[in-house]
């Protein structure tokens, strides 16, 4: 989850998106974005946001057909390895996109996709899949691209974003990113593995090609998914679809409110058919319902594809009102995190590359 953009949009946003742990402690939110580097990236995301494109058009199915093919494939989700790969990835002292550590757990993230792949070799005897890093040429950190080709260059994207930050002190605080956004990106690694054990998506007989994003620089401004959609949108790219993954772990809000554990379905700067797809999706293959909610903001990476003409969609944890007060801060670590709440996120993860990945006529 990105930082609102403005301080008057903040001013009206903060209190409800983003109230801290320690009492007081949102004033000091506008120095952050005071900061030379901060500015710059402010200044480069705003410019980047500028000019809206026109979303392309998809027709995307009425009805969810693949239940029989999906099935099997939920059952490959591990809320166990969902907790120990997140466990790995928040001891990383800060997944800051400009520091070295931060730039490990990018490349921590690409052998753990990459031997997920090696995992789906050995099972099948070879699969189409791969993984490459996609540099960003102003910071360190990189971000992730798997592919699973498919029949065609029409391509779904699932992602989420890898970094993470500390946001009172961004270059050297601690900042474990458990929630935002460890947890969205194990849930797409988990879905990523699920995925591979069919032995048609593995051996690339898919209709549309499949690919699992995770990004560099969220934090700072949607940079690195706004970098990767900027690229294909001048390389003629056929995305079809994207569904975003940022926060899935945390329900102790919903919980302690009384209402049921849900999966919040983001209804601003999202495709609304794409949106209603998903809620499709969730009804078929989530064991708890979808509820409406809205960021308010451009808060993540489903808007660099929206605003690069392809269509997105956003489902995070819960309402947004009860999303976790730890992030961006020491506080959001592993113990906040439901691990089957995030395999939840998995299901839908995987139901949807499925159904879009073996849909022809998108
Ligand atoms: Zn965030």
């Amino acid at each position: 989850m990105k930082f609102s953009l403005t301080l008057s949009a903040m001013a009206a946003s903060t209190a409800a998106l983003h109230p801290r742990a320690t009492p007081g402690s949102h004033r000091r939110q506008p120095t952050l974005h005071r900061r030379a580097g901060a500015r710059r990236d402010q200044a480069h995301y705003q410019e980047a946001y500028s000019q809206r494109v026109a979303v392309r058009k998809s027709v995307f199915p009425d009805t969810i057909i693949h239940q029989e093919s999906v099935s099997p494939l939920l059952s490959q989700l591990s809320a166990e390895d969902a907790r120990s790969n997140l466990e790995e990835y928040t001891r990383f002292h800060t997944r800051y996109y400009k520091s070295q550590t931060g730039k490990q757990a990018a490349e921590w993230l690409l052998l753990k996709v990459q031997s997920a792949i090696d995992s789906a070799a050995a099972r099948h005897g070879r699969v189409a899949a791969s993984v490459k890093p996609f540099v960003h040429p102003n910071w360190v950190q990189t971000s992730v691209i798997a592919t699973i080709p498919g029949r065609s260059g029409k391509t779904i994207v699932v992602g989420a974003h890898l970094d993470s930050v500390n946001q009172f002190s961004q270059s050297s605080g601690r900042s474990p990113g458990a929630d935002d956004n460890g947890s969205g990106s194990m849930t797409i690694l988990e879905g990523f593995k699920a995925l591979l054990s069919d032995p048609a998506i593995a051996g690339g007989e898919a209709p549309n090609t499949i690919e699992f994003h995770w990004y560099a620089a969220e934090e700072a401004g949607l940079l690195g998914s706004q970098a990767i959609f900027a690229a294909y949108k001048k390389e003629g790219r056929d995305v079809k679809a994207m569904l975003n993954q940022d926060m899935t772990g945390y329900i102790q809000k919903t919980l302690s409110s009384g209402k049921p554990e849900s999966l919040g379905v983001i209804t601003d700067n999202v495709d609304k058919d794409l949106t209603a797809f998903v809620k499709k999706v969730i009804a078929a293959y989530c064991s708890i319902p979808a509820v409406d909610t809205r960021c308010g903001y451009a808060c993540s990476d489903h808007a660099s594809a929206n605003k690069n003409g392809f269509p997105s969609a956003f489902v995070i944890e819960a309402l947004m009102e009860h999303t976790s007060n730890f992030i961006h801060g020491t506080g959001d670590t592993i113990e906040t995190i439901s691990p089957s709440h995030m395999i939840e996120h998995a299901k839908m993860v995987v139901g949807f590359a499925y159904e879009l990945g073996f849909t022809a006529r998108l």
